[in-house]
């Protein structure tokens, strides 16, 4: 039998409690303060799988309640990672939407007495709940009376204070061990930006706490799960639905372990910086662990779900070793990928015996994983690039490459033997004379079986075209980069670019290809790449 994880259990468990199997909806709600990372990609994959085992839905609920960082760019940029991703939400939902609610909720828990207008400073207010040591300090306006309250609150709203002159806060316990319910803010003016969507008509907005839930039940969501940083606001969120007005399904909020991965920061708040900072080009760049900057490096979406899926949902703290993800995009590229030849640090070889007016058009088999096989042309002629490093005068022990006296097969082509070395006056080898055996074409000539050790990649000299290459490394040099502030963590190291000789079937790639350059690594067009300038950026290097 399938494993389940602890999530279906509980959900198994609710259904064979009575809970009817129709009225099963999750959520996925991201804040449209910056583009998607892989974290959320685990969220993403976790919600929308339950729905599809279900046979119900997800709603896609921007959580837009703090105008100050929020923008209509980000909203777009989280629908196209999700659909690239591979999923689909049934509806699109806006916190901001339900402003009018959330104020006529508030206003009923203020008449109850359990919430009152505060005119201390937001520090004040922190230095009186946080000690978890103590007892909190009851604020002096605690004791308000309701209707004081209701004309204060609707004198907020209305706009008659600035910024930071007054909050709403519920009334819970001051004494309480947990901070989260020690008389949290419900409300705040914030006037100094307009809301992307609500524009000037609110003044007030609500905190994330007293949004969510509320949310959650007007939408009838029934299973809201988030990570585990939320755990302490549980308490909260059930203290917050159980008095506003109950008709029907009060959602419950569930906590799985939040994704880490090391070498990395999954937040977009402080993925922001590093864009504000100009430490990276933008949130696509393709070192950053979003989602748009995963694609522009070459990921899939298979992979990242796989990834996912891999290292599945617990309750525990889970820091995954980015090695696993690169595994799995490995995985992926070596099943899809074209092969082709390119030469990143070339020498040039004589082929002395081979007509200098000859070009041979060679058949290369572009996918040895391709069930049904499909080939290119290759031209080969008297002059070729290799690897500088794949040629050594002197053979030395366990070197198989290419060395005077000893031979090599040429991918794709024949089998090549060094026979001299042309020298700079400065002493470096310039060209390598070498003769082929004509009989040796892979496959076809009848001396193709011949057993050669090594194979090398190689480009022909009249046709080769210059190629520019990004080559990326981590962007932290420290395994748990979390205080971004200390610029000590960044890798300055991460980002080189270099040009390099491509065999001429690269001309024609789009940024859907992807590609083996064979014994290097995985490669696709960046974006900037155009006809004139080809640019591919590096995916991973080949295990
Ligand atoms: P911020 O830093 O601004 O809080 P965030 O990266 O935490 O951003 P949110 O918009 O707060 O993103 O999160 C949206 C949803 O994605 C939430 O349900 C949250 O629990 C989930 N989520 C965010 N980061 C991760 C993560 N690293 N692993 C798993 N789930 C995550
Ligand atoms: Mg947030
Ligand atoms: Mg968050």
């Amino acid at each position: 039998m399938k494993k389940i994880n602890f999530l279906e259990k509980i959900i198994k468990k609710d259904l064979e409690l009575g809970f009817p199997i129709k009225k099963l909806l999750f959520r996925f709600p991201p804040e449209p303060n910056g583009y998607l990372h892989i974290g959320h990609a685990k969220s993403i994959y976790l919600n929308f799988k339950l729905a599809k085992k279900y046979k119900t839905s997800v709603i896609l609920r921007f959580d837009d309640t703090n105008p100050i960082e929020e923008e209509k760019k980000f909203i777009d940029s989280i629908k196209i990672d999700i659909c690239w991703l591979g999923f689909k939400w049934k509806k699109e939902t806006y916190a901001s939407n339900y402003f009018y609610k959330l104020y006529y909720f508030a206003k009923h828990i203020i008449k109850n007495g359990k919430a009152y207008v505060d005119d201390q400073k937001k520090q004040k207010i922190q230095e009186q709940r946080k000690n978890p040591f103590e007892d909190g300090i009851d604020s002096p306006y605690r004791n308000r009376s309701i209707k004081e309250n209701l004309f204060l609150f609707k004198k907020m709203k209305n706009g008659f204070f600035y910024d930071g002159d007054c909050v709403l806060r519920a009334k819970i316990d001051m004494k309480s061990p947990n901070m989260n319910l020690r008389d949290p803010i419900m409300y705040r003016i914030i006037k100094k930006k307009l809301h992307y969507r609500t524009n000037n008509k609110w003044c007030i907005y609500p905190t994330y706490d007293w949004t969510h839930g509320q949310s959650d039940y007007i939408e009838n969501i029934s299973h809201s799960l988030c990570s585990f940083e939320f755990e302490n606001h549980k308490p909260l969120y059930n203290w917050y639905l159980n008095n506003i007005k109950k008709k029907k399904l009060i959602p419950k909020q569930y906590e799985f372990s939040r994704l880490n991965l090391n070498y990395n920061l999954l937040s977009k708040r402080k993925l922001q910086i590093l864009v504000k900072k100009n430490i990276v080009n933008g949130w696509d760049d393709p070192r950053m662990p979003t989602i748009s900057g995963l694609r522009r490096r070459g990921y899939t979406p298979e992979s990242i779900n796989n990834f996912i899926k891999n290292i599945g949902i617990s309750k525990r703290n889970n820091n995954i070793d980015i090695s696993l993800l690169e595994f799995s995009i490995r995985k992926h590229l070596n099943k899809i990928s074209s092969r082709v030849m390119v030469v990143f640090n070339p020498i040039l070889i004589i082929i002395e015996n081979y007509p200098s007016d000859k070009v041979e058009w060679l058949n290369a088999e572009n996918n040895p994983e391709e069930i049904k096989k499909t080939y290119r042309k290759i031209p080969f002629s008297k002059y070729i690039y290799i690897e500088n490093n794949d040629f050594m005068e002197k053979n030395k022990k366990n070197f198989l490459r290419l060395s005077l006296g000893k031979e090599v097969r040429l991918k794709n082509a024949y089998i090549l033997k060094a026979n001299n070395v042309y020298r700079n006056l400065d002493g470096n080898i310039k060209r390598i004379y070498c003769t082929y055996d004509k009989n040796s074409l892979s496959k076809t000539g009848t001396s193709s079986k011949r057993k050669i050790k090594s194979t090398l990649h190689w480009v022909s000299k009249k046709f080769f075209i210059k190629i520019r290459i990004n080559i990326y490394k981590n962007l932290f040099i420290e395994k748990n980069p979390d205080i971004l502030k200390n610029k000590k963590f960044i890798n300055n190291d991460s980002f080189k670019t270099k040009i390099a000789y491509a065999e001429p079937s690269l001309r024609t790639a789009t940024i859907k290809n992807k590609f083996q350059f064979q014994r290097i690594g995985y490669f696709c067009l960046d974006k900037t790449s155009n006809k004139k300038n080809l640019i591919f950026n590096k995916t991973i290097n080949i295990k």
